[in-house]
């Protein structure tokens, strides 16, 4: 980031009241977390679009269970790095802040986020399929797959997949947060699935100002601000630093 850049940015984040952060898959990826369209966005030789949905569930339960599991395994052994703490930080020093991630790993909740909407859903989590009960999986690995709720009916990953609708209660939440947000950052998102683009355009119609982070040039990115060219865990603890003068508070 050119110093012109750096200094509009802390002049906004200084004078903002209430932040909004979206991250996609590029947030967790310095966590050894792999995107799904990366260069190592094969999970275990499936195309992500071939497992996550219904049609796939609906076709091979333990399957799709099998490569959740896989991936949950990895995401457990993953730790928040220097980019997650910085945006457990925003909350504590904005008075008003939102983080909507679409990440289901659950590295933000690790790293402090408290006042978040993980509108993916996420990995630890199943949900019934038929009574809609909710259970939390643990830390240990999963054997006998595919799961069962309590009530003997089939259970899926509580988690939102190609082709679902986003739950409406979260959106409309996301949406009327948006609304008067002074500063929103997009980072690690690719745009390739729409909401997050949505999301977006809406916050930059109500005035916010937006902040695209990520190495590649994305989708939403012709509606923001200012780009920064580079990754969630180099910038944002470059930013913190300089705005805080290297406080975490
Ligand atoms: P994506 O895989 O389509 O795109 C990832 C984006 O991150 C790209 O634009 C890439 O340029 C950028 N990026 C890569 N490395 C980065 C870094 N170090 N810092 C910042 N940006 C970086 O991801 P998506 O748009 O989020 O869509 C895929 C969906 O799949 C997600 O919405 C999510 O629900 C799910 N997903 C989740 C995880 C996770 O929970 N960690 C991982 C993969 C996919």
């Amino acid at each position: 980031m050119n110093d012109s850049d750096l200094n509009r940015l802390l002049k906004v984040a200084s004078q903002a009241r209430s932040v909004a952060v979206l991250t996609g898959a590029g947030m967790s990826r310095e966590s050894g977390i792999p995107t799904f369209r990366g260069a190592d966005g094969l999970w275990k030789d499936f195309r992500p679009e071939e497992l996550a949905s219904p049609e796939a569930f609906q076709k091979d339960p333990a399957l799709v269970w099998e490569w959740y599991e896989w991936r949950r395994q990895i995401v457990l052994k993953a730790e928040p790095h220097e980019g997650h703490r910085v945006v457990a930080a925003m909350e504590q020093r904005f008075p008003e802040f939102l983080l909507i991630t679409q990440n289901v790993d659950g590295l933000h909740p690790r790293a402090g986020n408290e006042k978040l909407i993980e509108i993916h859903g996420s990995i630890n989590r199943a949900r019934c399929t038929k009574c809609g009960s909710r259970f939390d999986l643990g830390n240990r690995m999963l054997s006998d797959l595919p799961l069962k709720c309590d009530c003997g009916a089939l259970a899926r990953p509580d988690v939102v997949w190609f082709g679902e609708s986003y739950d409406s209660q979260l959106l409309s939440a996301s949406l009327d947060f948006l609304a008067s947000a002074d500063m929103v950052w997009v980072i690690g998102s690719s745009g390739m699935v729409s909401v997050p683009v949505y999301l977006a355009a809406q916050a930059r119609e109500a005035g916010a100002f937006l902040v695209d982070l990520n190495p590649e040039e994305a989708e939403f990115s012709r509606y923001c601000d200012l780009k920064i060219r580079s990754t969630a865990g180099a910038a944002l603890p470059s930013f913190w630093n300089a705005l805080t003068g290297g406080r975490t508070e």
